[in-house]
């Protein structure tokens, strides 16, 4: 017996082209779910660079990388997607029917009819600092995300890095930590000037702890930390009690299990015919910043493009016995019907 989660498409990836594939298929009366390995929708947009402006999305003379994220979402809500975030799709099989089944790194199961791989550069995987003996802490009281921030209540926390995460993650767990110090390796940050006023207003009003330096080492045991040693820029060690250390040293990418789905690859991108976007496996696709194809360009429009041609072979997997029809958005009042627009609203627009 499982619980597996049915559907007509499992989308692995909610960067933008994950994204406007549930727009693409929604027309054709495809339902899905997207696993994603980040707690929120957007991919590199909104992980990378959310607030760097966009040039070359087509209408959008500029777009930042979270205004396109939520553009999205707005666009793709008529179609209800259901998401899954904080999971990583770990490995997939055959089922007799000739469905897919997807297990994902918390043991959720799906079942569905069409995979549609946009995993862009693959998953994000947070950069390790070579501090000695990490990985018996990693998972217990070293961590490289904030999944629940009542985790860190009333605890002695070291937040380590200079970026917006390690910033942003001070300036929120500060009010609920029992304290907070930020170490970074000099008194200089990538972080937006605004989070680093603030922390530094918090330094001068007592409530929380900037060191300047790199961590030497971890005392603890059992993977529970006490505190962490600190070397400063003269070589001198400070001990900072600790109950949690919050590394944050930027992400990079890696394929992960993706790799492990039996797929063709060439170079850790998944090659696929230009016509439908499908791999060397029947019923599974490959859009986006993951596949490669004789003159693939990695830019979003070409996502988006891709989205639309995957689309309609993914039309003849899950309805054989449908006629596939070509129609416009604007003419076709079965498509207006199903993003929700009447006539009615389209003259209250003007
Ligand atoms: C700094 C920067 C600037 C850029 N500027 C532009 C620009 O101006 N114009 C442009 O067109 N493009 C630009 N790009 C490129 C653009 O961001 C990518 O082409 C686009 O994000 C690709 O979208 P995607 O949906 O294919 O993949 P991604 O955005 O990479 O999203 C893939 C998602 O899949 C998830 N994932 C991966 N593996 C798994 C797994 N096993 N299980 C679950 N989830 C998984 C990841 O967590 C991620 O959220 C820029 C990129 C960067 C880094």
């Amino acid at each position: 017996m499982t619980n597996a989660l049915k559907t007509d498409a499992l989308i692995i990836g909610a960067g933008p082209c994950g994204l406007f594939a549930v727009f693409e298929l929604g027309l054709l009366d495809i339902k899905c779910h997207l696993i994603d390995i980040l707690d929120r929708p957007g991919g590199q947009c909104a992980e990378l660079y959310p607030e760097k402006p966009i040039y070359d999305i087509p209408g959008f003379p500029v777009i930042s990388g979270q205004e396109l994220t939520d553009a999205l979402m707005k666009q793709i809500a008529p179609f209800g997607p259901i998401f899954h975030f904080s999971q990583m799709a770990e490995s997939l099989a055959k089922t007799p029917d000739g469905n897919w089944r997807l297990t994902t790194d918390t043991g959720q199961i799906f079942e569905a009819k069409v995979i549609v791989i946009a995993a862009g550069g693959g998953s994000f995987v947070p950069k390790k600092p070579p501090i000695p003996g990490i990985d018996e802490y990693e998972g217990k009281s070293v961590f490289y995300a904030v999944r629940k921030m009542d985790a860190f209540k009333n605890k002695n926390i070291v937040i380590v890095g200079g970026g917006d995460s390690a910033l942003d993650w001070t300036l929120n767990l500060q009010p609920i930590a029992k304290s907070v110090t930020l170490v970074h390796r000099r008194d200089e940050f990538r972080a937006a000037p605004d989070s680093v006023a603030k922390m530094r207003a918090l330094v001068s009003a007592g409530k929380m702890k900037f060191q300047t330096g790199q961590v030497a080492g971890l005392t603890g045991t059992g993977g529970q930390l006490t505190s962490v040693i600190v070397k400063d820029n003269d070589k001198k060690d400070h001990a900072l009690p600790a109950d949690a250390l919050l590394p944050f040293f930027g992400l990079t990418m890696k394929l992960g299990p993706i790799a492990n789905f039996g797929l063709n690859l060439n170079e850790n991108l998944i090659p696929v015919d230009t016509e439908k976007f499908e791999t060397s496996i029947g019923g599974i696709f490959a859009i986006g910043d993951i596949n490669t194809y004789p003159g693939k360009l990695k830019l979003i429009l070409s996502g988006f493009h891709e989205a639309a041609l995957m689309s309609r072979q993914a039309f003849r997997y899950i309805y054989p016995d449908k006629k596939l029809r070509f129609e416009y958005t604007t003419s076709s009042s079965s498509l207006q019907e199903k993003l929700g627009v009447s006539e009615e609203k389209e003259q209250a627009r003007g």
